[in-house]
């Protein structure tokens, strides 16, 4: 399939809805240094985005069973740091109640992103393979739980052996072609060239190359209505935790030094996000572009105040 003559990407709506999964509090300072002493939230939103006939989930966010595998040994030092609480009906096995997923958009194997990994045996998963093997290493590692990973929560089969029930349902975010992005309609979107990647090839919804905080972590772009209006949404996964670091300056506290794939690359990620953002303001388009990150309360409310839903 490709981009019908005529049509431009990302000019499709989907319906989308911000879930809530669950989340945990931690001194602010730890996350971000500008954030002093008092208690934050951290969420664990997952994406649902709807056309007729396709069901996508980007991320799966907290289940309970992360309570179990983030019990044992090194693994109880991970729950320690992220007393994670997931109220009854959060996760996405309940409030998915039944329905099918058709793709699933795994932005990277954290365990904050993977516990409802196991509920949707049916879905496609979409990761950049060339990190398949080093998150194997990693997974399989003693210290896995020190970088945020808990290989419990995972198919027996992660990632990439092949011929594996798992492995089957496997596709390669590297392997879609490169988007040319709108960029007569949203001038700002110059600044992601090159790092989009058509993994529907319907032109309906962009994989973002997203790079530092995990090994192959990505993030999504596309149109959604808000309060009638066209948007775009950019899920950027933990490419930065509160919205405050692109629109005030704020910067990662100690527990960046923790699981951090590279921390240079997610500085460079950060500063590209917020040239996209400063883009976006300059010309006069800042209500057009919703940058959510996965944890960040702030990004979720504001965007719920403007009509999106959770
Ligand atoms: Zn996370």
């Amino acid at each position: 399939m490709s981009l019908a003559p005529g049509r431009e990407a990302l000019d499709v709506s989907w319906d989308f809805e911000w879930w809530n999964t669950g989340s945990f509090e931690a001194r602010g300072f730890f996350s971000h240094l500008q954030a002093g002493w008092a208690k934050t939230e951290h969420r664990a939103h997952v994406g649902l985005l709807q056309l007729p006939g396709r069901s996508v989930l980007f991320d799966v966010g907290y289940a309970p069973r992360f309570h179990d595998c983030a019990a044992p040994r090194l693994a109880s030092i991970y729950r320690w740091a992220t007393p994670a609480t997931i109220p009854p009906g959060s996760s996405v096995r309940e409030r998915l109640a039944g329905r099918k997923v058709d793709q699933l958009l795994l932005s990277h194997w954290h365990a904050d992103h993977t516990g409802g990994l196991l509920d949707i045996p049916e879905a496609t998963v979409w990761r950049p393979f060339s990190s398949h093997e080093a998150v194997r290493q990693e997974a399989l590692s003693a210290w896995a739980p020190l970088k945020g990973i808990l290989a419990g929560q995972f198919p027996a089969d992660l990632p990439g052996r092949p011929d594996e029930p798992f492995s089957a349902r496997l596709r390669d975010v590297d392997s879609a072609p490169l988007m040319a992005l709108p960029v007569e309609r949203w001038p700002f979107l110059a600044e992601l060239d090159g790092r989009c990647r058509d993994i529907f090839s319907d032109g309906s919804l962009a994989a973002v190359d997203l790079p530092g905080h995990a090994l192959g972590h990505y993030g999504a772009l596309f149109q959604t209505q808000l309060a009638g209006r066209p948007v775009l949404v950019l899920l950027c996964g933990d490419a930065v935790w509160d919205e405050r670091e692109l629109t005030a300056g704020w910067t990662r506290g100690p527990a960046a030094l923790f699981g951090f794939y590279s921390l240079r690359a997610a500085s460079e990620t950060t500063r590209l996000l917020r040239r996209l953002c400063s883009a976006a303001k300059a010309c006069g388009m800042e209500r057009d572009l919703y940058v959510l990150p996965t944890h960040c309360r702030l990004a979720a409310t504001r965007f719920v105040a403007a009509g999106g839903r959770e």
